[in-house]
């Protein structure tokens, strides 16, 4: 039984870390909107 590989749930590319639930790609991508959502909302 060797440990089962998580999903991106965005766009389903594999994950290399356990205790993410996205891709670096989209991780990136949500980091960012989150910045600009925060960025906007102070502004
Ligand atoms: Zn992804």
């Amino acid at each position: 039984m060797g440990k089962k590989q998580r999903d991106c749930v965005t766009c389903g590319a594999p994950v290399g870390y356990l205790d993410r639930q996205y891709c670096c790609r989209c991780w990136r991508r949500l980091n960012e909107q989150a910045a600009k959502a925060v960025l906007s909302a102070s502004a």
